[in-house]
């Protein structure tokens, strides 16, 4: 790239040390930031009309001069600005209330735009109408017509923002060189880069608008693309010696499981078993609701590293997690040689050692652990395979790291968040795909009750009753400590409320983030044991604990959580072949936030209620993007964008598999922005 885009805003005309700050913070360093630097949305000026056709409640746009100004104090103390304006047909008032400041925006005689709803009062009113200073924009505005509006901060406004922008566009642009190699701009037949930018910066019309958007969408897209195929053909490339998984080693592993598998089974068994057989290493990640028997399908997956004579490592988020993983796996082994270890970051040390030493020399086959797993100090003698459960707590970064512990060794990840498709291909751009659709027989679908106010006492009736049978309840709260602020019932007062006043004839146990984990397992332990009825507990019940014989579930404050999360919630009951019942407590304040609850009361289907999900709060709260090693995406929205974005992965992967390093000149460009947008996380590809 040019280095004078390179340089600091600071340097360019107009803008000092104390202004190149201020821009700072909206993420704007160098001249290049600030042409990447996207409007938010347009004003369209385009379209002038006469005053005189000016009808009340209609919006409109005219063009006119200042010839009066009055700035007044009203009643009870509330200032009135008029600014008239006429055009050759006629006048009208542009008013704003209690904003008297802004009466030095304007001077008699002064042009401008005005743009706002018509309202007649004693004469006609545009009430607080946008303006545009013509004399402004002359002086480096943005062109006529269609107004750029950017996301401002503190200190900047818009017209001093679309001023600089303006300045840098007329002395840079012309230097940006087109990264995208040709045959793809003459496919498309793309706006050059440099024009791309001048219009989305001002444009001259829709059309071209719309052209400069188009190619600077598809550009970011692009790149993510190429870094996902980058990453895929990097690891399709590497190769290691395959696994043998005829039929002997099927039989033996299929004698341990105790039941049938279903279909979906099979055939993610199938498709994992055809990925391990061949000489590349296997980057698959297993979809599957919550219950839908991942832990099998990744048992089977591990056995046949084992009977290969590798190690296998299941790898999950929380110690609590970790520990059901390897008393699950413990006991589907009883009766097998495969030997299974735990390996968490808490526990005796000397224990740990031990475990660390039997690791690396080969006597164990089987690690289950939390992220322990990938220290420094632990290294495998023969590792072929990582299982990692709940993706979605892992980073790319700690995949990386895990991978590079064994020699190519096979990669699987399970998650039980349904990730909508459109997310899956940016997300997990660089894997293969495979789904659980469909449930282990004789599950009985979870009912789902939303509890208002009122019947809160009815429904702790209901509660009582199958206590009364023997039936065990989890109380979800959003929070742990009780805040003012949110006014949210704690879990720690909760508990006591329901122990003492609610249910004084049951026992009620507590589980939550602030415990010590020795607590927390021992709090999981006697629930399981049924030393409690009751176990109120804050979010970290949310993945994976498995107590067949709590029926109920209570979720507090219901409002407060993401779709998403009150599904996987809902999931940990309904797991003993028996009616499981979820009631959601709760009083939403908005229309929507009373659909989300109706959402969850009417759906069991996890991938509507994801997609829901994250149309309503986007990819970034849906998963924490970032946590994914994903580049904040400036222009480009995965879910609107997805035909281009369809379009740009087969690019992408057309090109990467031609030129699996982009060692052609012609992809040298390309290579380089690909680069700048992941920064470090994208090291290891070229
Ligand atoms: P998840 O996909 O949520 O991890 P699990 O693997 O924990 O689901 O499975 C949920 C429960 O269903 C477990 O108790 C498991 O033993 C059981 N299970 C899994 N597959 C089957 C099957 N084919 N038939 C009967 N039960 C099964
Ligand atoms: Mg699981």
């Amino acid at each position: 790239m040019s280095h004078s885009l390179l340089q600091p805003v600071q340097y360019l005309n107009g803008i000092g040390p104390k202004r190149s700050k201020i821009i700072g913070r909206l993420g704007i360093q160098t001249v290049h930031d600030l042409l990447y630097y996207f409007p938010r949305d347009y004003n369209d000026f385009s379209k002038i009309q006469k005053i005189a056709e000016a009808k009340t409640g209609d919006s409109i746009t005219i063009q006119g001069t200042i010839n009066g100004i009055q700035n007044r104090v009203a009643r009870m103390g509330k200032t009135i600005l008029e600014v008239f304006v006429s055009d050759e047909t006629g006048v009208i008032a542009a008013t704003w209330f209690n904003q008297p400041f802004l009466v030095n925006k304007f001077r008699i005689g002064d042009r401008l735009f005005l743009h706002g709803k018509v309202n007649s009062y004693k004469y006609l009113q545009l009430l607080s109408p946008e303006y545009e200073i013509i004399s402004d924009r002359q002086a480096g505005g943005s062109g006529w017509g269609i107004i750029p509006v950017y996301p401002l901060t503190e200190h900047i406004s818009q017209s001093q923002l679309r001023k600089i922008i303006h300045a840098a566009i007329q002395e840079y642009v012309d230097l940006l060189e087109d990264a995208l190699p040709l045959p793809l701009i003459k496919k498309y037949n793309f706006l050059p880069v440099a024009d791309a930018i001048r219009h989305i910066h001002s444009p001259p019309s829709m059309e071209l608008l719309n052209r400069a958007k188009n190619r600077l969408v598809y550009e970011e897209l692009f790149c993510l693309e190429m870094a996902m195929a980058l990453r895929r053909y990097r690891i399709k490339g590497e190769t290691r010696i395959p696994f043998k998984a005829g039929a002997n080693v099927d039989a033996h592993i299929r004698n341990i499981i105790p039941f049938t598998l279903t279909k979906a089974q099979e055939r993610v068994i199938y498709e994992i078993r055809e990925d391990m057989k061949s000489d590349k290493p296997m980057n698959r990640l297993l979809q599957g609701d919550v219950g839908s028997g991942k832990t099998v399908v990744a048992l089977y997956a591990a056995l046949i590293a084992v009977a290969n004579g590798y190690q296998a490592t299941f790898m999950a988020p929380t110690e609590l997690l970790a520990q059901q993983h390897f008393r699950t796996l413990q006991k589907f082994l009883s009766g097998s040689q495969v030997r299974v270890c735990l390996l968490t970051g808490s526990g005796n040390a000397t224990h740990k050692k031990n475990v660390i030493a039997q690791v690396s020399d080969g006597g164990i086959d089987l690690i289950v652990g939390t992220h322990a797993i990938i220290e420094e100090s632990v290294s495998f003698k023969k590792l072929g395979l990582v299982v990692i459960d709940e993706q979605h707590k892992f980073g790319v970064l700690q995949r990386l790291k895990l991978r590079k512990k064994g020699a190519s060794p096979d990669v699987l990840i399970m998650t039980a968040t349904p990730i909508p498709r459109t997310l899956s291909l940016t997300l997990f751009g660089d894997m293969d795909i495979s789904m659980l659709d469909e449930m282990p027989p004789g599950r009985i679908p979870v009912k789902t009750f939303w509890v208002s106010k009122n019947k809160e006492k009815a429904a702790y009736d209901f509660i009582r009753g199958e206590i009364s049978k023997g039936k065990q309840v989890f109380v979800v709260y959003p929070l742990v400590e009780h805040s003012e602020k949110l006014d949210l019932k704690s879990a720690i007062t909760e508990a006591e409320r329901l122990r003492n006043e609610i249910f004084p004839e049951c026992k009620v146990g507590l589980l939550h983030g602030k415990m010590k984990s020795a607590e927390k397992e021992q709090a999981m332990a006697d629930f399981k044991e049924r030393r409690y009825d009751i176990l109120v507990s804050t979010i970290i019940i949310e993945v994976g604990i498995d107590v067949p014989n709590a029926t109920i579930m209570v979720i507090e404050h219901a409002e407060r959580f993401g779709l998403a999360q009150l599904h996987q919630l809902r999931g940990r009951i309904g797991r003993g072949g028996k009616q499981s019942y979820c009631l959601l407590f709760g009083t939403p304040k908005t229309a929507l936030s009373r659909d989300r609850l109706r959402t969850m009361v009417n759906t069991s289907d996890g991938f509507k209620i994801a997609e829901m999900d994250f149309r309503l709060r986007g990819p970034g709260e849906f998963f924490g993007t970032r946590q994914h090693g994903l580049p904040e995406l400036k222009i480009s929205n995965i879910f609107h964008d997805f035909s281009l974005l369809q379009k740009a992965r087969k690019d992408a992967f057309e090109i990467v598999c031609r030129d699996p390093s982009l060692s052609a000149e012609e992809h040298q460009k390309i290579k380089t922005k690909v680069v700048e947008m992941f920064k470090d996380r994208l090291d290891y590809l070229l």
